[in-house]
This record gives structure tokens, C-alpha cells and sequence, in this order.
């Protein structure tokens, strides 16, 4: 697969490149030349595939000959070795769980697929390569254990102090090894905007081979294919599902979307936002108009200018109409999300997260409206990782799942810096 870059100012590249570099020279985000289609008896009969299979069926045409296929097939029984239930929550809603990864919440998929990738490539450990992120939470717990103990690449994820819950901390905080957490005096857009200044830093570049763990990268994007392709596996009714993904920076719908060009069978999308009504809004009007971030009780979707929308408007060849028949989108308030949480637990005794939530209420405002049959929407979080709300609103004690008992009482290390990005590059430089 030869992929581009969406400012056409940066010579092409294959796999292997556009995931070592991250974003192209040009500062565009990397995409495919082309989208493969799967033969219409695999999309027919994928029951009959194991996920392992269907997995390497599905990324192999866009890692191509960088990565020999039985290597491949590692990498991707690697990232899925957990379970990606669909489960019934009224009788036209499932959830499609997707926290069953180590760290509850559904980046570790990508995470693991691009850090296993990012070891192939830097095998010999010619190079070393540094990976940088901004976490609001989730992320940076994904990116730290996808690749922990990873040879020849080091991790820094800068965190903002005190924005993000226990467990999220403890998941950036403890693992040691490769993995060093900055915790920065600030709020995530100063993390953001540190890694973003990183990025353009000539010293920087020139002294250290710099990457990117967010989904801008391809190797982190384009495996959330697979969850799209793992709900159909389970869907058992005639009607293809309406799904509703909780959206913020809009990878993992981005990546659905590209599922279903390849030929999966999908009613319609809907992208559900919380009060980041960026897109929302531009399916309405016509007109994108960036934002500041505004924090919200679903605070991995906290984002003002989601970094993938390029990616959807590439994928319909930048035609509005052509995108409305397919997606749809609903901003939904805080006040809304903590009912909508509170009356599925009481009336279907299922827990919602505020991400889940968020999707949750969408995906019923469409089917109210619409004739959309039965829909899916993604459980994006284990509610554990949003104790404060969840409790409040169920007024039930969440218990610790067994995945993340071992992080109780263990000792948080980071390093705390002040938000100016020249204290972060004297610290990187000094090491
Ligand atoms: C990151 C995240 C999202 C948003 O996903 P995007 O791909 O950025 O749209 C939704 N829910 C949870 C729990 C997340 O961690």
C-alpha cells in the first residue's frame, strides 16, 4: 500500500515509513492510495473466520510487504488476545464492549498493533526511536502498556496533573522500564501543545528520531478496523446495524467508516459528540468551524478540532452530501449523559460509562427519528475508569475489575514540570 500525504507536499511512502514517521514531512496526515474491498463471500460467511484471521485479512493489504505474513499474524493474534463481546442491552441496542484490553478502554487495540509494528521495524535497533504523547487519560495508559518493554523505543507521555482519575494515573505512572510519564502543570492542551512544538523543533529532530502514538498515525488508526468487522462477526439479524461511536478525535469512527468501503455491511453511522460540537455542527450548516476544547464528564472526547476529520472528508472525496447519507452526528450535554447513565442502569441493569453514555443516547435520537431497525454502539470504556460520575449517578459502589487489581497500593514515578515547552526540551536534551 502506498500511502500520501493529505497536504500533497511530502513524497509518498509505504507502511513502514508513514508509521516510523508519525505525520508526513509536510505536517499532513498519511493516507491509503486506496481502499481494498473484500470478496463478497468473505463479507457473507465471516462467522466463519476466526478474529485472527479475519484480522490479518483485513491489515494486510495496507502493511504490504513490510512486515512478512507470518510475523503479521503475531503482531495481530497479539493485539486481539482479549474478548470484544456484543452484548444485548434493550431489545434494538447492543453494546459492542471494547474495554476488555489491559487498560479498559478501547486505544489499546491500536496501541498494541502500532508499538508491535514499531519493534519489527526498529528490530536491529539501528535507530532508536522516541514516541511522544499528550494523554487526557486514556491513551497514555494504552500507548504505555502496548509498549512496555518494546526494544529500541522509548515512551514519554506528558499527562496533565491532577485532570486525570486514579487508575488512569496509575496505568502511566507505573510501569517503569521504557516508559517515562510527565506530569505537567497544566491541562491537556498544554500537553498537546509541548508535543506538537516537539514536533517542529529543528534541535530536537536533529538529536533524536521523534514519533507520534496519537491516532494520526497510521499504525494506531487503522487496526480499530477490526472492531467494526468483530460486531458483524456477532450481529445476528437480517438488517444491517446502525453504530454509534463516542467521538472525539474521530480515528476510530474514521476507521469504521474505511470498514465499511471495504464492503461491511453498515445501515448508517452516527458520531456521537458531548458538547465539542465541531462536527455536529458542520453536518448541519456546511460550515467547519475549529473550537477551543470545552471539559466535559466524557473527557476523552474533549476536542474542538478533531484531528481525523480530514481523514472522513478525504475518504468521500470532500463531498457533504455524499458524507450525510452515511453519517449522521448528535452533540449531547453532561446533564444528559449522567441521566442517560442513570436510567439504563436502573431500567436495563446495564453500566454505562460517560463515553458509552454519550453514544448511547445518540444512537437513540437517531432511531427515534429514523427508521433504523437495531444499532450498535461502542462501550468505549470500562465505567471503573470514571468513578466520580458513575458512582453519582448509579449510586453504586463500581468494583475494581481483576485486570487492574495488581495497581492498587503500587508507587506512582513521574517527573512534574512546569507547561513550558522549554523546560520539556532542556529536561529531553539533558538525558
Ligand atoms: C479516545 C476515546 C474516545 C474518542 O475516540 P476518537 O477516536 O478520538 O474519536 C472515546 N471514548 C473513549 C473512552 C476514549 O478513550
Amino acid at each position: 500500500m502506498v500511502y500520501y500525504s493529505l497536504y500533497h507536499k511530502a513524497p509518498n511512502v509505504n507502511f513502514a515509513e508513514a508509521a516510523v514517521r508519525g505525520q508526513a514531512p509536510d505536517k499532513g496526515l498519511y493516507f491509503p492510495e486506496s481502499i481494498p474491498v473484500l470478496p463478497k463471500e468473505v463479507i457473507s460467511n465471516l462467522h466463519q473466520y476466526s478474529r485472527e484471521e479475519l484480522g490479518f485479512m483485513v491489515m494486510k493489504p495496507y502493511v504490504g510487504d513490510c512486515i512478512p505474513d507470518d510475523v503479521l499474524q503475531t503482531i495481530v493474534s497479539e493485539t486481539i488476545q482479549f474478548n470484544f463481546p456484543l452484548v444485548k442491552v434493550t431489545s434494538d441496542i447492543y453494546a459492542l464492549e471494547l474495554f476488555h484490553g489491559p487498560t479498559l478502554a478501547f486505544k489499546d487495540v491500536g496501541a498494541r498493533f502500532m508499538s508491535r509494528c514499531l519493534g519489527y521495524f526498529n528490530r536491529h535497533a539501528y535507530h532508536h526511536t522516541t514516541v511522544l504523547v499528550a494523554t487526557s487519560g486514556d491513551t497514555g495508559g494504552a500507548v504505555a502498556n502496548g509498549f512496555l518493554g518494546v526494544d529500541g523505543v522509548e515512551v514519554i507521555i506528558l499527562y496533565p496533573s491532577g485532570k486525570v482519575s486514579p487508575i488512569q494515573e496509575l496505568q502511566l505512572t507505573t510501569c517503569g522500564q521504557n516508559i517515562t510519564a510527565i506530569e505537567v502543570q497544566g491541562n491537556f492542551d498544554d500537553c498537546q501543545a509541548i508535543v506538537k512544538q516537539a514536533f517542529m523543533d529543528a534541535d530536537l529532530n536533529a538529536k533524536l528520531s521523534l514519533t507520534s502514538a496519537n491516532s494520526i498515525n497510521v499504525a494506531r488508526w487503522l487496526p480499530q478496523q477490526l472492531y467494526y468487522f468483530f460486531a458483524y462477526q456477532q450481529w445476528q439479524h437480517q438488517q444491517a446495524p446502525v453504530i454509534c461511536v463516542p467521538s472525539g478525535n474521530f480515528g476510530n469512527i474514521c476507521a469504521g467508516l474505511v470498514a465499511h468501503l471495504s464492503g461491511l455491511p453498515v445501515h448508517h453511522f452516527v458520531a456521537a459528540c458531548n458538547t465539542n460540537d465541531t462536527v455536529p455542527q458542520f453536518l448541519q450548516t456546511g460550515n467547519y468551524e475549529a473550537k477551543p476544547a470545552i471539559a466535559t464528564i466524557s473527557n476523552a472526547m474533549d476536542v474542538g478540532n478533531p484531528s481525523n476529520f480530514v481523514r472522513i472528508m478525504e475518504l468521500f472525496k470532500q463531498q457533504l452530501p455524499d458524507l450525510q447519507k452515511v453519517l449522521s452526528s448528535y452533540s449531547i450535554s453532561d446533564e444528559i449523559t449522567a441521566q442517560t447513565i442513570k436510567k439504563v442502569f436502573e431500567e436495563e441493569h446495564y453500566m454505562l460509562d460517560p463515553h458509552g453514555a454519550v453514544a448511547y443516547y445518540a444512537l437513540e435520537q437517531y432511531m427515534k427519528t429514523h427508521d433504523g431497525g437495531k444499532g450498535i454502539f461502542l462501550e468505549t470504556a470500562h465505567p471503573v475508569k470514571f468513578p466520580e460520575t458513575v458512582e453519582e449517578a448509579t449510586n453504586t459502589k463500581i468494583p475494581f475489575p481483576e485486570s487492574v487489581q495488581h495497581l492498587i497500593g503500587k508507587e506512582k514515578i513521574s517527573v512534574v514540570m512546569d507547561a513550558s515547552f522549554n523546560t520539556f526540551k532542556s529536561w529531553l536534551l539533558s538525558r
